[in-house]
């Protein structure tokens, strides 16, 4: 699908019915076990390339940088950025600036302001720009937020714990600046509590744990405040072994919600456990293709926000090495 301005109206409609032409960048974990996947099953979309540095995906054509794809592959309509997130911001620069619409994984960038320059540019552009939040799909986060929404809270324990050996391993960048260390997954959390919480949540204190060769966090510890002034803690741990928790406990006048397994399976009470099938990445996809149709924008850095609020005010502790 084309730049639909200065176009026939007959062209114009032939255009929308068309498939959106994406190429990915970065073929690495979350690229291949779900962009590929999603956009197999979504009939809007057609991937027509990929770039990566060293990986290859079978079946189209593949480029070791952007530049070389955007170069090669003309009709290009959009790309999803699935490389680490210190390298988002002039991707998706580079992307926006050639006239593409563009999904950003999450974290949409390695800094806020990044990100704003990002959403300027996609309205100057024209053109859809997508911040990416996984976890905001997962299937028990909506229930969640309509069973919270008329009751009072008052308060929330987040656990967001895994073992970084077996999640992300070899993932040298979540080490280095920018990379987010624990915060890589914990922002998952956060962008589910940002959903299903009401108001603005205001971090009140942090604590930040850094293994000594490490410019990122292994472990941090978060006291959050909601605008009504319940508080909201949280603990995250990357050397959890055995299985992850990723879990958040909300305490209200009618009882406690759980969510557990990502957002994956809600709990109220005692009552039995709901539990649906996962449609996270297609849901994505699903949204992206509105955006695209409709040039719209759609970026809220609220959970990215915290992040940078702990980093920003956090206490620092040295941690052990990591050695993977
Ligand atoms: P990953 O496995 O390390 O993959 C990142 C890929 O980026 C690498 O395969 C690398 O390609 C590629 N890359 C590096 N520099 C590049 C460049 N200049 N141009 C194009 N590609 C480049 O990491 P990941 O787990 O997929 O995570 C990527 C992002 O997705 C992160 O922001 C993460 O937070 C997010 N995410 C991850 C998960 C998950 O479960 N893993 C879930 C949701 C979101 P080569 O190998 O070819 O060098």
């Amino acid at each position: 699908m084309k730049s639909l301005r200065r176009m026939p109206l007959y062209r114009r409609c032939d255009e929308i019915m068309s498939k959106t032409r994406i190429a990915l960048v970065g073929m690495g974990k979350i690229a291949r076990d779900q962009h590929v996947p999603a956009l197999a099953a979504n009939d809007a979309f057609e991937l027509v390339a990929a770039a990566s540095p060293h990986q290859r995906l079978e079946g189209v054509p593949n480029f070791t940088g952007i530049e070389a794809l955007l170069d090669a592959v003309k009709d290009l309509d959009a790309v999803a950025l699935c490389t680490p997130p210190q390298l988002r911001y002039p991707l998706a620069r580079y992307a926006l600036e050639r006239g593409l619409h563009v999904l950003l994984e999450k974290p949409p960038g390695a800094t806020l302001n990044e990100v704003a320059a990002l959403v300027g540019l996609a309205e100057r552009q024209g053109v859809a720009l997508f911040a990416a939040w996984h976890s905001r799909e997962a299937a028990a986060v909506e229930p969640a937020r309509r069973w919270l929404e008329p009751r009072n809270i008052s308060g929330a324990t987040v656990t967001w714990k895994e073992d970084v050996r077996f999640w992300h391993p070899g993932q040298a960048w979540i080490w280095k600046a920018g990379g987010l260390g624990v915060f890589d997954p914990g922002i998952n959390a956060l962008s589910i509590l940002t959903q299903v919480l009401p108001g603005t949540l205001v971090l009140k204190e942090a604590e930040l744990a850094f293994p000594s060769n490490c410019e990122t966090p292994v472990a941090a510890s978060l006291r959050m405040e909601t605008e009504l002034g319940t508080e909201v803690r949280m603990e995250l741990d990357f050397l959890q072994p055995g299985p992850p928790s990723w879990d958040i406990d909300v305490r209200t006048d009618a009882g406690r919600l759980l969510l557990s397994r990502g957002g994956a399976v809600m709990r109220i009470g005692d009552e039995a456990p709901i539990e649906n099938p996962d449609n996270e990445y297609p849901n994505l996809y699903a949204r992206f293709e509105q955006l695209v149709r409709n040039r719209g924008i759609d970026v809220d850095v609220t959970p990215f926000r915290l992040v940078a609020d702990a980093f920003m005010c956090g206490r620092r502790i040295v941690a052990e090495p990591f050695i993977e």
